[in-house]
């Protein structure tokens, strides 16, 4: 598949659900925009060291993606990077969303996906983050429409947001309806709405289940996600499951006094062990599932 430095046969320890740019400072605060590419980069050192090896980056078209500053921080950081294609949820979604078909919309991102981005040779390697509100508005179901349409004519995989977990089954519905095959869909958020049974259903339909959400303590606390991995791989669905942090705020990231992305490695991974996963289970986490999701 194309990371944003050319084709890669290999993810590799992969998570599932960056941002090494992003922008939504237009609706939050400045901390909502990751600008400050030398502290990401200490962040991506961080990451590389503790062995990861591909970082998947859903920052998608209104959000604030920069394709040069990504290979940037893919060079120096050596980890490969994924970039996407997509629009995000209401009120992120530029005009164009508004103006177009959805069959126009369809083929701004097959050309992302085929052509490349924004000019460059790089190529998206995924439709993400598509996203829904508490209900998916008239416009988040264009984007849906319209990402379903470019993933069966291209194949590539699918990863939505989803608000505070919720909308999940709606979603994984959608796109089954509208034809997307649910082995290339990520539905993302999970760890925000800790429901068992929600999720159950939801990974019945042979979908991925984002527990991507990692080191967001004030919505859920982290040993909680350990625990409902554990007993999800427990009941047989220990293939649905990635993971990722899904770093969003210079405040998250370690220079500014955040938790940083190797949180995942320093803090999480010792929980999930606690719970009683073995290092054969988080590499079915981290390695397996992410390149049977892309490459399958
Ligand atoms: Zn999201």
């Amino acid at each position: 598949m194309e990371s944003v430095l050319g084709i890669i046969t290999v993810l590799g320890r992969t998570l599932a659900h960056e941002h090494l740019t992003i922008d939504l400072s237009s609706n939050k605060s400045d901390d909502s925009n990751l600008n400050d590419d030398a502290a990401m980069l200490e962040d991506l050192q961080q990451l590389k060291a503790a062995g990861v090896d591909t970082v998947v980056d859903v920052t998608n078209r209104g959000m604030g993606r920069n394709i040069e500053r990504m290979q940037k921080l893919s060079t120096q950081s050596g980890l490969n990077v994924i970039a996407s294609t997509g629009y995000y949820k209401s009120p992120y979604l530029p005009p164009e969303v508004e103006r177009l078909s959805v069959d126009q919309l369809c083929a701004v991102m097959e050309k992302e996906i085929v052509e490349g981005i924004e000019g460059t040779k790089v190529k998206a390697a995924l439709i993400g983050e598509i996203g829904t509100s508490d209900q998916m508005t008239d416009l988040e179901r264009k984007v849906f429409e319209a990402a379903a349409m470019a993933q069966r004519k291209t194949n590539v995989p699918i990863y939505t947001h989803t608000t505070l977990g919720k909308q999940g089954l709606e979603q994984i519905r959608f796109l089954v309806e509208h034809h997307v095959n649910p082995a290339k869909v990520v539905i993302g958020h999970m760890d925000l709405n800790p429901d068992m049974e929600y999720y159950i259903r939801i990974a019945e339909y042979g979908c991925y289940l984002g527990f991507d959400t990692i080191g967001k303590t004030s919505y859920q606390p982290d040993e909680l996600r350990a625990k409902n991995i554990a007993s999800l791989m427990s009941q047989g669905f220990g293939n649905s499951i990635l993971l990722s942090l899904d770093i969003t705020r210079k405040s998250h990231l370690k220079r500014y006094g955040g938790y940083g992305h190797v949180y995942l490695f320093e803090k999480f991974i010792p929980m999930l062990y606690e719970q009683g996963l073995t290092s054969q289970d988080v590499d079915r986490l981290l390695i397996d599932n992410p390149s049977t999701w892309f490459l399958q």
